[in-house]
């Protein structure tokens, strides 16, 4: 059965999307079946696969607020075993329009509920804010994946990430699980970088994982050429993180093939 996973820290820029393009497509080139959403209405997980999101004729807007099935908005990608739903302009009025509606903090698992057995991970990119989408995104996962920027600051807002986690555990979403936290933007020459690695793991005592995301310009411009770092430069430095990185978060699944 599929394990569903948010990629989620309410701070922008932290690595989110970057992380969700690119483990996802690592764990797809290593045989496993993929579903990547994306539910942050800036889109760039879409455009981050080369999917146009003005041109779509079905979009993670459809399933919130048009009751259309999942099924219907699910698109394949250029990658073998990784498929998407994508976000669309419209989602940014979603977050208002779904106020009204009752059961509207569950819409996006019960779409997610009637699919995610046809894959062995789903992954949701999340908006950087804490507003309805987001709530739909922590209600239907099993877990979050939290990248962390490291930067000075690293650790502002996390406290207020934990209080969400807590709240969504109290209410809505009481297994929900950390799965990890992946720090991103890793720059080995900077004490500053050993510093944040050092922090991050002493609050989130076991679960960092080992590999560490450099710092690398060939991540930054893959999405505008509409491709995961894997297809985009395989040698580089930044496609060696997100394989070891996809390498290490199997092994910690017991699902190494
Ligand atoms: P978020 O989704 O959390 O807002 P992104 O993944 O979009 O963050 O990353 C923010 C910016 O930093 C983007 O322009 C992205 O290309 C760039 N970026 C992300 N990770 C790296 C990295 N490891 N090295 C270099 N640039 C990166
Ligand atoms: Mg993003």
């Amino acid at each position: 059965m599929g394990k569903v996973i948010a990629v989620f820290n309410q701070k922008g820029g932290v690595g989110k999307t970057t992380t969700n393009v690119n483990l996802s497509a690592c764990l797809a080139q290593l045989g496993k079946k993929i579903l990547v959403i994306d539910i942050d209405p800036q889109g760039n997980t879409t455009s981050g696969f080369g999917i146009d999101k003005n041109s779509l004729e079905s979009s993670m807007y459809d399933i919130l607020l048009e009751e259309s099935s999942a099924l219907e908005s699910i698109i394949d990608t250029e990658c073998d075993n990784l498929q998407l739903v994508p976000s669309s302009t419209e989602l940014a009025g979603a977050e208002i329009e779904l106020t009204t509606l009752e059961n509207r903090e569950i819409i996006l698992k019960n779409a997610i509920d009637s699919v995610k057995d046809q894959y062995d991970y789903v992954f949701i990119d999340c908006p950087p804010s804490l507003g309805l989408l987001t709530i739909n995104a922590l209600t239907a996962v099993d877990s979050v994946l939290i990248p962390i920027q490291c930067e000075y600051y690293a650790l502002e807002g996390v406290s207020q990430l934990m209080n969400t986690i807590e709240l969504v555990r109290n209410g809505l979403n009481p297994n929900l699980e950390i799965q990890g936290v992946v720090l991103s933007m890793f720059d080995g020459r900077t004490n500053l970088s050993i510093q944040v690695v050092d922090e991050v793991k002493k609050y989130f005592r076991g679960k960092v994982y080992t590999t560490l995301i450099p710092r690398n310009v060939r991540l930054a411009e893959a999405p505008s050429h509409g491709l995961p770092i894997i297809e985009y430069d395989p040698k580089s430095k930044g496609a060696e993180a997100y394989n070891d990185f996809a390498e290490e978060f199997l092994e910690l699944e017991e699902d190494v093939i």
